[in-house]
């Protein structure tokens, strides 16, 4: 293409739309594959430059932006000054592996974010060599035809060539909140960005109609690219949790600082300690009750939820989601394509003369049409020609519909609606065209499908007369139709009638529509005014589209955790019933409809949301309600969604969910998980993640916090009675940061507990630590305390060891007891004595064998010895201490056996 000819991008929307194609040599048909691909080579992809993300140095830089590692940095500096140049070598080593540690973690847990957000990359429907195709908006090139429809974000700057009641949502670029009509006429050359109405921005949301544009600018050329400057980054890991930690992490460590101070100034002042050894006691004492490594672990855990979610097709946007996850109780679900297949098969045809099968299913053209007379199909096939008021009923099918069959890799895929992929399949089954259809019939005009109004209208001319052609909701359609078509012309509607066979169709699950027609409408371009009374009815389609396997066994699996599904769909009651019945569903009696919803007050809703799980003929807003009044009785509440209208009811909910495939951006991006196969079975996969991600962040903490614990009362103990320290402050961090956190690691990949999804759902007002976790961490900290001490005082006043030896002992005993524990703390009360619970964990073991390998490095390497201060054990001091480990995870065996015998 030649770029001398490209006008600067303020012409566009002066300039006619066809010569906005000749400038850009492209074509209404769109691009052919190697035209885009030469251009994208050219061009360069369509997407705004990325921030860089934060070097590595800076990253290791922010470790050292908290307090403790201030603390510790300064007491390195303090012992230097005293100097004591080994402690504060030794110190200094903590502190390196403590910033690496946290260093790499974050990498991860940035790393694994990232992932996510490229899956999340959005997408956009094109044409290209003449067909309709969905392509990674990345992939666009100047040139490009791109389709647009309610609910998108626009992915490049488009002079648009064709509109449709389109409205934009222009925030991102003009701050103005309030959409903006569109159309393709030019305007003037002078006029402000927000009053361009010839061209739709990247950035900005279709909320309603449809479009057709030519991209015209991409990247960083568009009017987005030129005022934001990058893209945001990582989004930061904070959650409720974390920040909840924060909290009690902060008064916690307040607390510890000031028995810190005065145990150092009792040894001071009662038993005349040197002061720098009591400025490093108080220092060692903080450092080794303050559970600083726990941040750093919990953030772990959740990106590593994060990640287990994406593998199985949730995407989180939002962090906190993957605890909130944990604690729902409720799943208000759509149900087409959602709970059941989205494939969508014509079954049968209600034609006013009477019924017509369909044999097959999917979306393959493949299968025969039967009359039925009398109670039975005829047995031989139909023939086309003999029935022109069924060709008719398809054609109108055709016409009326957005939908493209194509022939991918062998396999017969829709592009577009399913629901309306159907009547195109049932058309080519009797040997119709659409493509040629569509070509004969130019259309005028068309109201797009959206829930509220549950109709799609579009304006043709057939045998040379204006006529409007419907399909929707039957019941929404009987009741403006007042004759039928007939053979024989048209003749009376009897709606009785029509409404026993809707009856009929429904209660088999299968979804109905009836089509209608309406000649000689009053207006062009089309108004909603039309479709208000006098039309025509042309007959009614049943469509097949059978529940998934997996949300049966989704379904059943809620029910035994304790979670409701609540199934929320745009389909007539009937239709809902049936499907909710083959579902697996528990109240399944009473079906509420959109309209006797809007006739409830919200405390008569409040009642009803408990007991009915099935809501029919449901409009986004009626979604809205529901949420509410869920959340009145204090229920946690997921929430899919895929129109451009449910974002107030997805952001409401307290987790909503949006359709990866089906979904539109506008969905997409109020919500806080997306699937990405659209698939029921994958929120309750996700909701057993969320519970087990929450359940190994309590065991994780319920297993660090005694190693604090011990060390802390260890240290204030020994100084406050005067006696010698049986651990050191540097030997206390070194525990405490570098071998706890490697071992707690290993927690956050436990699998899950076997009763993970049958127990109910968590309070969500419950303490994370609650009162029977908070005794196990005293009980298991006076333990560790208690076997410190006594291989402490074995080896130093009863064996006559030096005291490096016997500091070496009580250090290596701690760990041991942590290891122990570490078995232990994989189940909160089941019992860890099994071969499951003592060899179930690869990561548990390798925590160990790592922990074993530093520990033995830490006793034997002499430079190490002398930085910490310890001595090679002997034998018999080992089989102490792995002795003793092992009675103490005993006791607290013991202690589960107990809890579980009481309750
Ligand atoms: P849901 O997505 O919950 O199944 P919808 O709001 O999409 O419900 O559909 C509600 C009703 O509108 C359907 O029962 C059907 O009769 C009708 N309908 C659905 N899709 C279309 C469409 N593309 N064109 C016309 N009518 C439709
Ligand atoms: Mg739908």
């Amino acid at each position: 293409m030649d770029v001398e000819r490209r006008p600067a991008s303020a012409d566009w929307h002066a300039m006619p739309a066809d010569q906005a194609l000749e400038c850009l040599e492209a074509r209404p048909e769109g691009l052919t594959e190697a035209e885009a691909e030469a251009r994208l080579a050219r061009f360069g992809p369509n997407a705004l430059p990325r921030a860089r993300p934060r070097p590595a140095w800076r990253r290791l830089l922010a470790q050292f932006a908290n307090v403790l590692m201030l603390i510790l940095v300064a007491a390195a500096g303090g012992s230097l000054l005293l100097g004591e140049t080994l402690d504060a070598t030794a110190i200094l080593l903590v502190v390196g592996v403590i910033a690496m540690i946290g260093f790499l973690q974050e990498g991860r847990a940035e790393q694994a974010l990232a992932r996510i957000r490229d899956m999340l990359a959005p997408r956009a429907q094109v044409l290209r060599d003449g067909r309709r195709r969905e392509i990674a908006a990345e992939a666009l090139v100047p040139g490009d035809i791109v389709l647009l429809e309610g609910g998108d974000r626009v992915p490049a700057d488009l002079r648009l060539l064709e509109a449709r009641r389109l409205r934009h949502q222009e925030a991102t670029l003009t701050g103005e909140s309030l959409p903006v009509d569109k159309a393709s006429d030019p305007v003037a050359a002078d006029v402000a960005l927000g009053d361009r109405s010839a061209m739709a921005y990247a950035g900005t949301l279709v909320v309603q109609g449809s479009a057709r544009g030519l991209v015209v600018a991409t990247g960083a050329a568009t009017e987005l690219g030129r005022i934001s400057e990058l893209l945001g980054g990582v989004e930061k890991l904070r959650t409720p949790l974390l920040r909840q930690l924060d909290r009690a992490g902060r008064v916690l460590a307040t607390i510890i600082l000031a028995c810190a101070v005065v145990t150092a100034l009792v040894g001071i002042g009662i038993h005349a300690s040197p002061w720098p050894q009591m400025f490093m006691a108080a220092v060692g004492l903080a450092v080794a009750a303050i559970p600083e490594g726990m941040p750093a672990i919990v953030t772990i855990g959740l990106a590593l939820g994060v990640q287990a979610m994406a593998r199985c097709h949730a995407i989180i946007r939002r962090l906190p989601a993957v605890e909130t996850l944990g604690a729902v109780s409720t799943i208000f679900s759509d149900k087409t394509g959602t709970l059941t297949r989205n494939e969508m098969t014509a079954r049968t045809i209600w034609l006013p003369e009477g019924e017509v099968l369909l044999d097959g299913t999917g979306f393959a053209p493949e299968g025969e049409l039967h009359r039925v007379e009398g109670d039975a199909p005829r047995r031989e096939a139909l023939i086309l020609d003999d029935h022109p008021a069924l060709c008719h009923f398809l054609e109108v099918g055709i016409l009326c519909n957005d939908a493209e069959l194509a022939r991918e890799d062998d396999t017969w895929r829709i592009h577009g609606d399913p629901t309306e992929g159907a009547l195109v399949v049932a058309a080519a089954k009797a040997g119709l065209s659409a493509s040629a259809i569509r070509g004969d019939h130019d259309r005028h005009d068309a109201i797009p499908f959206a829930s509220e109004h549950q109709y799609m209208a579009t304006l043709h001319t057939l045998d040379d007369e204006p006529m409007l052609l419907v399909k929707g909701a039957p019941d929404r359609l009987l009741a403006i139709c007042d004759r039928m078509r007939t053979a024989q012309g048209e003749d009376e509607l009897d709606r009785g009638l029509w409404e026993a066979r809707l009856h009929a169709l429904s209660s088999r699950g299968l979804r109905v529509l009836a089509l209608a027609e309406k000649p000689h409408p009053a207006r062009s371009p089309l108004d909603e005014a039309d479709l208000e009374e006098g039309l025509v009815l042309l007959g009614l389609v049943g469509l097949l589209d059978p529940p998934r396997e997996e949300a049966i066994v989704a379904v059943a699996e809620c029910r035994a955790a304790g979670i409701r599904p609540i199934m929320v769909t745009g389909d007539h009651g009937v239709t809902a019933r049936a499907i909710a019945e083959q579902l697996g569903f528990e109240r399944t009696g009473r079906v509420l409809d959109g309209p006797a919803l809007e006739a409830m007050s919200d405390a008569a809703l409040a009642d009803a949301v408990l007991e009915v799980d099935v809501f029919a003929r449901a409009a986004p807003e009626h979604k809205l309600r529901l949420v509410k009044a869920l959340q009145s009785h204090g229920e946690i509440c997921a929430m899919t969604g895929d129109g451009v209208n449910d974002g107030p009811a997805l952001k409401r909910a307290d987790v909503g969910v949006a359709m990866g495939r089906q979904g539109t951006a506008a969905a997409r991006e109020a919500a806080e998980m997306v699937l990405a196969d659209d698939n029921f079975a994958t929120i309750v996969a996700a909701i057993r993640e969320g519970r087990k991600v929450y359940d190994n962040i309590r065991k994780t903490i319920t297993f660090l916090l005694p190693t604090n614990g011990a060390q802390g009362l260890a240290i204030m103990l020994a100084v406050l009675s005067g006696s010698l320290l049986p651990v050191t402050p540097l030997q206390a961090l070194w525990v405490n940061m570098v071998v706890a956190v490697t071992l707690g690691l290993a927690l956050a990949f436990e699998a899950g507990e076997h009763d993970l999804m049958r127990r109910p759902p968590r309070r969500p007002e419950a303490a994370l630590l609650d009162l029977f976790l908070l005794w196990r961490v005293v009980f298991v900290s006076a333990l560790l305390l208690l076997a410190t001490y006594g291989v402490f005082s074995w080896l130093h006043n009863a064996q006559g060891a030096p005291i490096a030896v016997a500091r070496a002992g009580a250090v290596n005993m701690l760990v041991a007891g942590c290891a122990a524990y570490l078995i232990n703390s994989r189940f909160l009360t089941r019992s860890a004595l099994s071969r499951q619970g003592l060899f179930g964990s690869r990561p548990v073991w390798v925590a160990i064998g790592l922990a074993v390998a530093i520990q033995l490095a830490w006793t034997y390497v002499p430079v190490l010895q002398r930085l910490f201060g310890a001595a090679g054990l002997a034998p018999s001091h080992w089989a102490a201490i792995l002795a003793t480990a092992a009675v103490l995870m005993l006791v607290v065996e013991a202690e589960k056996a107990l809890l579980r015998r009481r309750g």
